[in-house]
Formats: C-alpha cells, sequence, structure tokens
C-alpha cells in the first residue's frame, strides 16, 4: 500500500508535481467547486472530458424523472396531461431567460436540433419569396449542412457555403463577401463543433440584416457554456440542444426561438397538432396557435422536457458570468499545459488562441489523434475525435476540475513519447 501511494512521487518530475498542485488550488478557489457534487458519480478512476458531446447526469434528474414516472405518470395517468402540454413552453422560457436573453413567448422545447433546423429553414426560405440562395459555413456540423443540402434541393435553391478556417472558424469579412439580396437565409454556428471558435453573434446578426436575409443560430456549443444574448443581437432564429453542456441525456429534445415579431410572419413545413390553436377540437384544417407554440409539431417527450428543466435550473442558479469565467479558465489551463508539455511531441492548438474567442473546448491536432482518443480512454481519460486529426477536450464548468485537465493533459504526454 505505502508503494502504490510513493510511486507516483518517486517517479513525477517536479514539473508535474507543480503542475498538479496548481490545480489543486485552483479546484479549492474555485466557486463552482460544489456543483460538481450535483451530478451521478463518475465510475472509479475516469476523467470525463466530453461534456460538450453528452453532458453527465444530475442526481435531481434522476430523482425528477423517477417522480414523474411514479406520480405524474403512474398516479395522474392522461389527467396529467394537463400539466404536461404546456411544459415545453414553460421550461422554453426558463431556458430562455437563463441561457438565451429571451423574452417570455420565444422558446419551446421540441423535437431535435437537425428538424429544427428544418422546419426554421424552410420558415425563412418562405418568409423571403424571390430570393433563391442559402448560406452556412464550409466547416459547419454535418447535420446543419446537410439539412440545408436537402431544402437547397427541394426548394430549388442554391446552397453557399462561406470558407471557414478549420482551425479559427469564420471571419466576418468572408461572411460578409458572401452576402447579397438573392440570400433568404444564414445559418451559422455560435460556436463551432470542431476548433470551438466563437462567432460575434452581434456583428454577424447585423451583416446579414444588411442585406435583408433572416438568421438562423446554432447554439448547440454555446447554450450552457457561454453568455448568450439573442435579444441584445437581434438574432431571428436559433436553435440549440440540450445534451451537452444543459446534460438532459441523451436524445432528449433540442429547443428553438422565434424573435416574437417574425412568428405570425413565419409558418413552418410540418403541420402537426401541438402546433394548432384549438388542439382538442380536432378541426378540419390546421389553424397555427398564435406564439411560438406553432413551431411546435407533435406530442412532446415529457421526461425529456424535464430533464430539460433540471439541467436549466442548475445552471441557472450558478449563474452563466461564473460559468464563463471557469470554462475560460479551464481551456486556458488546457492551453498553456499543451504548449509546454504537448507541442514538443507533435501536437499543435487549433482552436483560437485567445479564451474570449472560444467557447468551453479545447482542440489539439497531432496526426494520431485517432489512435490516441482511444489509447486515452483505455486509461480511463475520456475525451473526443474529430476528422482530420484532431482531439477535444471539453470542459464543463460545473462538472470538470482543474485536476481533470491536468491529469488528460499529463496522460497524453505519456502517451504520445
Ligand atoms: C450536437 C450538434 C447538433 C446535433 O443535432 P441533433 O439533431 O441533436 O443530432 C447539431 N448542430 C451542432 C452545431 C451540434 O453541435
Amino acid at each position: 500500500m505505502a508503494w502504490t501511494r510513493l510511486a507516483p512521487v518517486l517517479t513525477a518530475s517536479d514539473a508535474d508535481e507543480q503542475a498538479r498542485r496548481r490545480a489543486a488550488e485552483m479546484d479549492a478557489a474555485d466557486p463552482l467547486a460544489g456543483f460538481r457534487d450535483r451530478f451521478l458519480p463518475l465510475p472509479d478512476g475516469i476523467v470525463y472530458l466530453d461534456g460538450n458531446s453528452l453532458g453527465r447526469p444530475l442526481r435531481s434528474t434522476l430523482e425528477v424523472v423517477a417522480a414523474a414516472i411514479r406520480e405524474e405518470w403512474g398516479q395522474g395517468l392522461i389527467g396529467s396531461w394537463s400539466e404536461w402540454t404546456d411544459l415545453p413552453r414553460r421550461v422554453g422560457d426558463e431556458l430562455g431567460n437563463a441561457l438565451l436573453g429571451s423574452a417570455p413567448g420565444e422558446v419551446v422545447v421540441a423535437d431535435s436540433t437537425s428538424v429544427n433546423i428544418y422546419k426554421l429553414v424552410m420558415a425563412a426560405a418562405a418568409a423571403r419569396p424571390g430570393r433563391d440562395v442559402l448560406v452556412t459555413e464550409a466547416d459547419n456540423f454535418p447535420s446543419d449542412r446537410y439539412v440545408l443540402q436537402g431544402v437547397a434541393q427541394r426548394l430549388g435553391l442554391t446552397l453557399r457555403l462561406v470558407p471557414a478556417d478549420i482551425d479559427n472558424g469564420v471571419d466576418l469579412a468572408d461572411l460578409a463577401a458572401a452576402l447579397d439580396e438573392r440570400v433568404a437565409a444564414v445559418c451559422l454556428s455560435h460556436v463551432g463543433y470542431r476548433s470551438g471558435a466563437l462567432v460575434d453573434m452581434r456583428a454577424a446578426t447585423q451583416l446579414v440584416h444588411d442585406h435583408g436575409a433572416l438568421v438562423l443560430w446554432d447554439l448547440c456549443h454555446s447554450v450552457g457554456s457561454v453568455p448568450i444574448d439573442l435579444t441584445g443581437a437581434r438574432a431571428d432564429l436559433a436553435v440549440g440542444c440540450t445534451y451537452k453542456y444543459l446534460n438532459a441525456g441523451p436524445g432528449a429534445p433540442a429547443f428553438l426561438y422565434v424573435r416574437r415579431d417574425l412568428q405570425e410572419q413565419l409558418s413552418q413545413p410540418i403541420w402537426g397538432w401541438f402546433g394548432q390553436a384549438d388542439q382538442f377540437e380536432m378541426d378540419d384544417t390546421y389553424a397555427p396557435m398564435p406564439g411560438i407554440g406553432r413551431f411546435q409539431v407533435g406530442t412532446p417527450p415529457i421526461l425529456g422536457v424535464l430533464a430539460v428543466r433540471e439541467g436549466v435550473r442548475l445552471l441557472a442558479e450558478a449563474g452563466m458570468e461564473p460559468v464563463r469565467a471557469k470554462g475560460q479558465a479551464l481551456t486556458a489551463l488546457a492551453a498553456e499545459l499543451a504548449d509546454r508539455h504537448l507541442a514538443p511531441r507533435g501536437f499543435r492548438i487549433a482552436s483560437p488562441r485567445d479564451a474570449d474567442q472560444r467557447g468551453s473546448h479545447l482542440t489539439l491536432a497531432h496526426p494520431e489523434a485517432r489512435q490516441l482518443v482511444r489509447r486515452l480512454a483505455d486509461g480511463g481519460v475520456i475525451t473526443d475525435f474529430r476528422t482530420p486529426d484532431r482531439l477535444r477536450l471539453g470542459a464543463s464548468a460545473l462538472s470538470t476540475s482543474f485536476t481533470d485537465i491536468v491529469e488528460a493533459v499529463l496522460r497524453l504526454r505519456g502517451l504520445a513519447l
């Protein structure tokens, strides 16, 4: 026993010990440290740096969902729909208020991000008749690009791609060059999934508006990691998922935002009974309800919506300013350690260097990234691989410690010897 305790002290270099000590001090001084206990514990020996793909479960979610099954569903049976019907809009309001800078009645929890992109891009294209171009960034998330390709083909529009640097994201000058009076809608990711590059939402929205087009923001990698002000940016439309930094679980429903003054101008393409004005009148013809509810389609996944609410409430309790500050400190520590320990072993930082210009993950490029991610995982450190040669270190401010970052970097160095 004594030997296993002593071994790391004898073999680790002074620099490693120093890094570990410093991380322990940062953890001790971290005002958000207490939030780590609000999550279900990890299996022994696991370091989890993939919350940007699948956030960890909250203890409270397990209780709330179990209670809803036992009581609302088990006892209340179908009568509970009186409570459930507008839950996606109530949780949408909480989410919008805590995380998006939107007004009540502008956000609803519904469907998946991909489906919501389809609904809103189709609606935006129809709202700009005569315009025949859709725009997105060349390095946008695959589903965004595929949905836009499909919409463009179906409607006979052209999809124009803004070139994007795979380390640093979209340059606003390139966006400006892609815009003209033919453009109906522009779909951009606020934080790039590969590099973590953060786009200036206000400036980009202004550029799109200068050309009379509508902008759709994909917030998947920024919601819950970066403060968002949709109202301040005058954003038109937005979507985002809830299973990354919102910790709502695999397949938890996404959300969508439509600015209040656009809601009655837009018509989404999937006319379902949950968007209908008098749902239970079972009318012969579709007449969408006023407001954000018309962007719903079918029966909402209530248990998933409850999980979204838990994730939103935890972030609201923590506050997005401290969450952002810690996210930046975590990726800054990762960048500093990567420069010192990993650059000599063939790694290169493939995210913006300035923490203000990136979200909450740091991407490293290495020719053997794919194998390194697998071998790291074999040793209990979970990160993820992204093409062509990238490893992402995801920092979730409420569940990731500074010690996690140091452990991941030092293990990676050991593997890349
Ligand atoms: C995760 C992610 C998605 C996921 O879409 P789903 O429909 O939930 O599978 C879409 N866009 C971006 C930018 C993402 O990061």
